[in-house]
Parts: C-alpha cells; sequence; structure tokens
C-alpha cells in the first residue's frame, strides 16, 4: 500500500478469484465455469466483421442486447439491465441501493463478493448465520430494513429456497431493495423472475459465465421494474457507459440464439452432478444437496485443506474457504464425465 491510498480504503479486503495457474494442464475445477466450449452460434458471431467494429465505441445503451435478453425472458428491454458480468451488476446494487445507515444483509455463508461491496462501499453489514445444515431461516429476513442480497442457489452451499419464500421475504420487506443473484438458477431451483412483475423492490441477477459457457465474456444481467433498471442505468452512465465490449455484446446476442445448445449441455451437467453425487456418497462423502454445477462435500476423516492439496498433487483444482463453518469442506466444479471419473479415482485414493 503506498501513502496515498485514500484512507477509507485502508482496510479493504479484496475479493479473492479461484486461482487461474499456468504451472502445469490441471482438471480445473475450482471457479464454476463450464466444462464445455460457448454455442456454434457465438463463435459464428465473434468474426472478423465483429473485430472491424472495434474501431468504433459501442452502443452505451447496449440496446440490441437488451433486446435479445428480453425477448428471451418476454419482457421489454426497459426491464433489463446489462453489465460486464453479474459481478458488475451487483456493484450497482451495491452502489445504488444501500446507503451508509441502512446498510445490507446476507448469509454468513454465501458468495464472497457480498462482503467485499459493502465494504467498498463503506456500508454497515449484517451477516445472517445460515442454519446449522446451511439451510436459510426465512423468518430471519423479515423486517430487516436493510438491502437484502441472497444467492440463490447459494453459493458454497448449493441449496436453494422456493420462490414462495422468496416472496414472502420481498414481501416482508416493501421498503427495501432484495436482489436475488441467480448464477446457478439454470441447474435447479425456481427463478424469481416472475416476481419482478409484481414487486418494485425485487432484482433478479443472471450471468451468462456459468451455464452459458462464457466466463471470459464478462456478461450479466438483472431483471426488475422499471425505476429499478433506470436508476441502475443512472449509475452506469455515471460511471463507465461502454461498459459491456462489443465483441462480448454481439457473443451474447449470438448465446442467447444457441440456448438450445445450452440446454442440453445444462442437462448433461445435472445428470454428471448427480451421478458423481451418487458415487462420492458411497466413499464416504458428505454432499449437501446441490441445485449447481457445483459439489459441496467432507469427508468424516480428511479436512478440507487436505482433500484440496491432495487433489492439487493430482493434478485437480478445487475450492477450499478456510473459514470456521466451511473449513471442512471443499467445493468441487462439475465437469466433464471424464474428468468427473478422474476426480472420483483420485479421492477414492485419498480416502484408502
Ligand atoms: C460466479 C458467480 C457470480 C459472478 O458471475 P459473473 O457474471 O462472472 O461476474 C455471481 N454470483 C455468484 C453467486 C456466482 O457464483
Amino acid at each position: 500500500m503506498s501513502r496515498f491510498l485514500s484512507e477509507r480504503f485502508s482496510e479493504l479486503r479484496a475479493f479473492v478469484p479461484g486461482e487461474q495457474p499456468r504451472d502445469r494442464q490441471y482438471i480445473k475445477l475450482n471457479t464454476n465455469e463450464s466444462p464445455y466450449p460457448p454455442a456454434p452460434q457465438v463463435t459464428a458471431a465473434v468474426n472478423g466483421d465483429a473485430i472491424s467494429k472495434l474501431r468504433l465505441y459501442g452502443d452505451p445503451e447496449n440496446r440490441l442486447l437488451r433486446e435479445s435478453i428480453g425477448a428471451f425472458l418476454g419482457l421489454p428491454p426497459s426491464r433489463i439491465f446489462a453489465a460486464n458480468g453479474s459481478d458488475e451488476v451487483l456493484s450497482y446494487i451495491f452502489m445504488a441501493f444501500c446507503d451508509k445507515d441502512i446498510g445490507v444483509s446476507f448469509p454468513d455463508i454465501s458468495y464472497g463478493f457480498y462482503n467485499v461491496y459493502a465494504d467498498l462501499y463503506g456500508l454497515s453489514k449484517h451477516e445472517i448465520p445460515l442454519n446449522e445444515d446451511f439451510s436459510l431461516e426465512i423468518a430471519d429476513y423479515f423486517n430487516l430494513g436493510t438491502t437484502i442480497v441472497l444467492a440463490n442457489p447459494n453459493a458454497p452451499t448449493g441449496l436453494c429456497i422456493s420462490r414462495a419464500d422468496i416472496e414472502s421475504i420481498v414481501k416482508a420487506n416493501p421498503n427495501n431493495i432484495v436482489a436475488i443473484d441467480e448464477a446457478y438458477i439454470d441447474f435447479g431451483g425456481e427463478s424469481a423472475l416472475p416476481l419482478t412483475e409484481k414487486y418494485d423492490n425485487l432484482l433478479v441477477v443472471q450471468t451468462f459465465s456459468k451455464s452459458r459457457s462464457m466466463a471470459g465474456a464478462r456478461l450479466g444481467f438483472a431483471i426488475g421494474c422499471e425505476g429499478l433498471i433506470a436508476d441502475l442505468e443512472r449509475l452506469r452512465f455515471s460511471n463507465n457507459p461502454f461498459n459491456i465490449n462489443s465483441l462480448s455484446s454481439a457473443a451474447g446476442i449470438a448465446a442467447i440464439e444457441g440456448q438450445a445448445y445450452y440446454d442440453k449441455n445444462t442437462a448433461e451437467i445435472i445428470q454428471t452432478r448427480d451421478y458423481s453425487t451418487k458415487k462420492l456418497q458411497e466413499l464416504g462423502f458428505i454432499l449437501t444437496k446441490s441445485e449447481t454445477n457445483f459439489l459441496f462435500l467432507r469427508h468424516p476423516k480428511l479436512e478440507g485443506r487436505e482433500l484440496y492439496s491432495g487433489l492439487r498433487e493430482r493434478g485437480i483444482l478445487v475450492r477450499h474457504f478456510d473459514k470456521p463453518r466451511t473449513r471442512d469442506y471443499v467445493r468441487i466444479t462439475v465437469g466433464t464425465p471424464p474428468q468427473m471419473e478422474q476426480l472420483i479415482s483420485a479421492l477414492q485414493e485419498l480416502v484408502s
């Protein structure tokens, strides 16, 4: 740290992304990327013509992309906010809807960025403990008087709450924003999307990074009522109107056209997830009921750190969160069937 960094950031602890090592070829099951390439439509769209357009600024309103996402969801573009990954969407939500003294609430075990954004924007934060089994106590979120951010399905636990439960939380906080981060929704659970028709305090956040195989493109979006989207647009235009590069925008529009291809991959990943779950249970692992493209598991005989390093030595990268409540666990992305077979043999070796 230099002596010039603003005082208000002196304690800021940055987000720690999953490692992207270059030292050797790993089976990479640590950042919940898709094991499958983007849709063929995407390869076709990011061509010479799209590249020649890099000379120009893109459309600051991201109109074509928002129209295309909107058409897919059956919504007008005025109800879609698009940004550079859902991380950026979340950043704008924290910036826009959490005043210092109102603050923000989220579960104690959830996506690490919520904590970081709360600190970045100097917000008071309320980390609400999940139950012992990582389930979420709905009533803990009634009448909080703060902005609420929930990942559903949750990460890294993989667990879901129902749409009815989300509705009761939204209803019980009519004067505060509830943001539902649906990064994994294509792999399980019920989207809160239909509720955005009815409630002006609900935002649903989705991404192209997981089920659509485009983590590197950086594309995410939010759905809400027109007023909320206009607020987010106002902040985006005050910060970075060209937040989505034109190649990613073209890739995003093409990805929407390739939805049938992605649905097939998603079904495959769900099948691989459920198969791997069974195999790992047979080895004595204890898994949460994941509705995502990752597994969250522990073994009575081994610590999370040992699982993590044992797998790393065997060329498989997974994620370990060294916090009191998650220390015993590792989070493992669901890869292709052959990758999962290698994982299962490696874990079998480790536990025997
Ligand atoms: C991966 C992930 C994100 C970030 O997605 P990007 O669109 O790549 O920024 C957001 N929330 C959760 C819960 C995630 O797991």
